[in-house]
């Protein structure tokens, strides 16, 4: 069987290969400052995790950023990429709202 070419990630939570685009990629620069990277273009060493917060969760307990990245990582890290993980869940549930009103109206 030929491999289609679907690039795949490792999630730092819950260590599955998963397809790039169900996946966030968390970045640290050369200063040190940690960040999501919702466009898969920021500079700088990265890991991938899914996006939702049960496997950020995990990635917290089993230290799988920290392994990744080879450095501590602060809670202030975690702190932030929970926030903005659950503003993107958010979105995508404000945007099924949306869907199925438009459905239910047209
Ligand atoms: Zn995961």
């Amino acid at each position: 069987m030929k491999t289609r070419k679907i690039p795949l990630r490792k999630c730092t939570g819950c260590q599955e290969m998963k397809d790039k685009r169900e996946l966030i990629r968390i970045v640290r620069n050369d200063e040190g400052v940690f960040s999501l990277d919702t466009t898969g273009k920021k500079p700088g060493r990265g890991a991938y995790i899914c996006k939702n917060e049960e496997c950020l969760k995990k990635a917290k307990k089993s230290r799988g950023l920290e392994r990744s990245f080879k450095t501590s990582v602060p809670d202030e890290v975690y702190e932030s990429l929970a926030q903005e993980l659950k503003a993107i869940e958010e979105e995508k549930l404000r945007q099924e709202i949306e869907a199925s009103k438009k459905g239910l109206w047209e």
